[in-house]
């Protein structure tokens, strides 16, 4: 078989580089390992606001407007649904926090974004002296029905490979990629942290950063939108929640034991109603140095390509990166200086 581009890794940066350029009319094959993806593990939520210090994040603006556009053209292409708004509340924990809040609401970036007015009340089960704000725009990007239909459609083509990538099985030369009978011009892969084990680009500074979330069941909590307290609680439907999500460095070793204990504390910190733990998952997300993501070519290799660093904020930053990593591959335009890993030397 011979395709433009072969794509390993299928989480949210190998999805969206695959639509950017089947969106051109590049034909694309995809191969993704069994591995549990950061993407599926994700909550999935969209909020510009950094809740810690009521600051928008990073390029937040034009991120969220790219991204707008880009899932509501692949929800037509792939004939699903692909977000779902979904209110996002801040519980407060003192006067001072109101009052960080009241003065962003006046700043032209976040007014748009912070509500003026504090809520009361938001679920009998969670109470708050100082009351919640909300901030508004945000939403939830249904990546499991996105996965699900995208990998069926290329199943069809026979463009789905699902096994892990054997680089000894990757045959490169001045002017092509051949992978086990399939053969290509590029080679671009967004392993998310299993980058780390890519004899390729191993060398970028990528760090795995595990987090986790509880997921509960409460019949009396009665909760439709999320809330930050110290962690999210996310509403799943059928009166499931999802409860977190933690960061792996606090925890060091014996992360799973420890995260899961503190997830727990903490729940019944926020909560006052009864529940039941149904499962605790675990994800590694992949987060740069300086914060941004890991786009480019290989120095040597010119063939091969790499997508990486979503960090915490992978639906919103994954359809602009793939987008100017798009732009490098089609038209050689040059990546943004801050998402180029020649920034690495
Ligand atoms: C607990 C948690 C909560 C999060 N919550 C949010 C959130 O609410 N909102 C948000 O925007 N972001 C969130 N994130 C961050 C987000 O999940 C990541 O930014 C994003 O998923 C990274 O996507 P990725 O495609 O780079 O990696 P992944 O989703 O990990 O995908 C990589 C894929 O590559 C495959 N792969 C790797 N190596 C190979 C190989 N050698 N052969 C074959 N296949 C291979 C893997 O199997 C996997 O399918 C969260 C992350 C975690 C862990």
């Amino acid at each position: 078989m011979e395709v433009d581009y072969i794509i390993v890794g299928f989480g949210i940066a190998g999805m969206s580089m695959a639509f950017q350029l089947e969106k051109e009319g590049k034909s694309v094959f995809i191969v993704d390992g069994n591995e549990t993806k950061a993407s599926i593990v994700a909550a999935g939520l969209y909020n510009p606001v950094i809740l810690k210090r009521f600051t928008l994040a990073w390029d937040a603006e034009k991120q969220m407007q790219y991204a707008e556009n880009f899932y509501d053209e692949l929800s037509q292409y792939l004939g699903v649904q692909t977000t779902k708004s979904l209110s996002v509340f801040r519980k407060f924990n003192n006067p001072q926090e109101q009052n960080k809040w009241f003065s962003r609401t006046d700043n032209p970036q976040l007014k748009k974004y912070l509500a003026p007015t504090l809520t009361n009340s938001l679920s009998l089960g969670i109470t708050s002296e100082f009351k919640f704000g909300e901030v508004k725009l945000t939403g939830k990007v249904l990546i499991s029905d996105i996965f699900n239909a995208y990998k069926k459609l290329l199943e069809k083509s026979n463009r789905f490979l699902n096994e892990e990538f054997d680089f000894d099985q990757l045959d490169v030369s001045n002017s092509a990629v051949n992978y086990n009978g399939v053969k290509s011009k590029n080679i671009i892969f967004c392993e998310g942290y299993k980058m780390l084990q890519n004899p390729y680009f191993n060398e970028l500074p990528l760090v795995g950063n595990k987090g986790s979330y509880l997921i509960v069941e409460s019949q009396e909590l009665d909760l439709q939108v999320a809330v930050k307290s110290y962690y999210f609680i996310i509403p799943l439907g059928a009166n499931k929640y999802k409860f977190g999500a933690t960061y792996g460095h606090r925890f060091k070793e014996n992360h799973d034991v420890l995260a899961k204990k503190e997830l727990v504390e903490r729940l019944n910190d926020l909560i006052n109603v009864p529940y039941t733990i149904l499962d605790f998952i675990v994800g590694v997300r992949p987060t740069v140095v300086d914060r941004r993501p890991l786009l480019g070519q290989h120095k040597q290799f010119k063939q091969m390509y790499v997508m990486n660093g979503m960090g915490t904020r992978g639906v919103l930053l994954a359809p602009t990166a793939s987008f100017h990593q798009k732009e490098l591959l089609l038209h050689n335009n040059d990546l943004p200086a801050e998402m180029d890993i020649k920034r690495f030397g």
